[in-house]
């Protein structure tokens, strides 16, 4: 069965879709620590990272870096983070977060309460 991320991929899952190319997608994560919160994924389905093939990983690093830009140019931020867990869901993902401290990537932080409109609105910058 296909992962979450491969459904949101194929259209079949709504995202908040910010950036996508070829080979990699990238969109709000539903459960933001911060505002901009971001998930960069291969559309090939690997579940560990460390598992893609080498030119996979370093063009996802590649595509990262340009989402990276673009938040932090959009989001007031000192940083944007970049953080790998992959224990909830099986496809390889790439976590990136604004932050203004070391704070801003505790995950076991509440998450942000976002209503429709206001991730539309990230989005919206992000994907510009
Ligand atoms: P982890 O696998 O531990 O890196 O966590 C998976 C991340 O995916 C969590 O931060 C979730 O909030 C996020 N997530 C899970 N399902 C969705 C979804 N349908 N849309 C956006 N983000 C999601």
């Amino acid at each position: 069965m296909a992962s979450v991320f491969s459904r949101i991929i194929a259209g079949e899952i709504p995202s908040y879709k910010v950036a996508e190319d070829d080979n990699y997608y990238a969109f709000l994560d539903i459960n933001p620590l911060t505002k901009g919160h971001t998930l960069v994924v291969p559309k090939q389905e690997v579940d560990y990272i460390f598992d893609l093939d080498d030119r996979t990983l370093a063009g996802m690093m590649v595509f990262a870096k340009r989402v990276a830009a673009k938040i932090r140019h959009e989001i007031a931020c000192k940083r944007v983070a970049i953080v790998v867990l992959g224990l909830e869901v099986p496809h390889a993902h790439i976590h990136l977060i604004p932050i203004e401290s070391e704070n801003d990537v505790d995950f076991h932080r509440e998450k942000l309460h976002l209503t429709p409109e206001e991730f539309q609105e990230i989005a919206s910058k992000l994907a510009e």
